[in-house]
């Protein structure tokens, strides 16, 4: 394999976890145990972990010595403060409320804004933001562009939301019936794909016409910054600091879980500019996370992600985080194997069904990967296809499969060196040149719900 333009990690080591490979004979035994599902194999017999890039970051010196600062004062933290300070500085905005993770600030603006009946578009919304527009009684829509449904078009914003069918939305629903328009940056459930500046201007604008709130649910927005700055004519000059202003002078407000680009292991927050609205947030933060200055978090946790908001937005972290998504990206093409086009921020997809074409969707060719790369190698990758989504319509009965078929190597901040994608990109292409000894599966246990956690599988002979 050729190594190509390797990128150089912009750290050094400080301190180190061990990890440790089973023997091929232990992880054949391991996966049996685990019913064939990766989320059953415990952390310590992982030897890379691209199951998610949430709450999985390195933390750097900076963030360690804030742990040690933290004030746990229940009211008025200096902790707070800071933290307060830090979103500010890259968002503008007026008020922040800090929340124990992305999905609180999403069910407490919820719990505010939606009635029941009410819709919420979004580019694509991502699980837990679609669960809790639901919980609502409320309705979730899509309306991202089409190609981002196309995994071989090279396009730069496959995340964008399709202005016409946002207006034509607007005019057929009514605006007194969509209390908040929503975007994803970048947009994690389509490929990890940015949204442009322009977009996010013309969102803006339309909403504004209409009297409708526009709000960014911001878990990656500096890897969104970076892409507006490589991708979109006219930021080439432009500081990352300055694009972030840019792009949030242009919503109300924005829930964010700060387990992506906060660089921290938990946390998240409500930022906004309504003074009226901003009281109602907190009567309700109060009951369920606490105090409007702590939020469900400790005084260190909020010093930690006031740090790690400083360092996300640096250009040499930036540059690093890409080049190194889209370096694994670069070695699995060499090796022919299928994937999502553009490499997005966070993660690299492979287009499962067409590197085991010979396994019907039916018997989870994602799933079955997953499988495969786990005895292969020790590394534990997710399927995002048929076991995660595909459901039976209730009117024909018929099992309905997600558009795409994919397993996801998110690859968690400044935790794996390039000698990691190598011997991943190395195990993917190993498995590749045997992949028609892979077999389907079938579902042996199932739950009522969300069943990829728990669901046991059998392989087919
Ligand atoms: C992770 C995530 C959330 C939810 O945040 P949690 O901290 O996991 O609760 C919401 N939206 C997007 C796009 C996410 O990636």
């Amino acid at each position: 394999m050729k190594k190509g333009k390797m990128p150089v990690e912009p750290y050094k080591i400080k301190s180190v976890e061990p990890i440790h490979k089973p023997s091929a004979k232990e992880r054949e035994r391991i996966i049996q145990d685990a019913g064939l599902n990766i989320f059953n194999i415990p952390g310590e017999k992982i030897f890379i972990d691209l199951l998610t890039d949430s709450g999985t970051s390195a933390m750097s010196h900076n963030q360690w010595a804030g742990m040690m600062r933290g004030d746990e004062s229940y009211a008025g933290s200096q902790s707070y403060f800071r933290f307060e300070k830090s979103v500010q500085r890259i968002s503008g905005f007026k008020h922040v409320i800090p929340t124990h993770q992305g999905r609180a600030a999403e069910r407490i603006l919820f719990q505010v804004l939606l009635r029941k009946g009410d819709y919420v578009p979004n580019n694509i919304h991502f699980d837990t933001t679609q669960a809790n527009v639901k919980v609502r009684e409320a309705y979730p829509v899509n309306l991202v562009v089409d190609e981002a449904y196309n995994p071989s078009v090279q396009s730069p914003f496959k995340g964008n939301m399709d202005v016409n069918k946002l207006r034509r939305f607007i005019q057929e629903k009514g605006k007194e019936n969509i209390p908040l328009v929503m975007m994803t940056i970048t947009n994690n459930s389509g490929g990890g794909q940015p949204v442009s500046m322009a977009n996010i201007r013309e969102v803006s604008q339309i909403c504004r016409e209409a009297g409708i709130p526009f709000f960014f649910d911001a878990c990656r927005f500096a890897e969104n910054v970076y892409f507006i700055k490589k991708r979109e004519k006219g930021y080439g000059q432009k500081s990352l600091l300055n694009i972030a202003r840019e792009m949030f002078s242009y919503v109300q407000g924005v829930t964010m879980s700060a387990k992506k680009d906060a660089l921290v292991n938990i946390g998240g927050f409500i930022a906004l500019q309504d003074d009226d609205l901003v009281q109602k947030i907190k009567n309700i933060l109060i009951i369920s996370e606490g105090f409007p200055t702590y939020g469900g978090l400790a005084g260190r946790d909020m010093e930690a992600i006031s740090a790690g908001l400083d360092e996300v937005i640096e250009e040499e972290y930036l540059k690093h985080r890409i080049q190194q998504v889209h370096y694994l990206g670069k070695l699995l093409q060499e090796a022919g194997i299928p994937l999502y086009k553009p490499v997005g921020g966070h993660a690299v997809y492979i287009l499962a069904d067409q590197f085991l074409p010979h396994i019907p969707r039916h018997q989870f060719p994602g799933w079955a990967l997953t499988v495969a790369l786990y005895r292969e190698s020790g590394i534990r990758a997710v399927e995002i296809g048929g076991v995660m989504f595909a459901f039976t319509d209730p009117q024909t009965g018929k099992k309905v499969f997600p558009p795409l078929e994919m397993v996801r190597l998110a690859i968690p901040r400044r935790v794996y060196t390039a000698s990691h994608l190598h011997y991943v990109a190395e195990a993917l292409e190993k498995i590749y040149k045997k992949r028609d000894k892979i077999k389907g599966l079938k579902i042996a246990y199932e739950p009522p719900y969300l069943r990829h956690f728990t669901v046991r599988m059998k392989e087919l002979t």
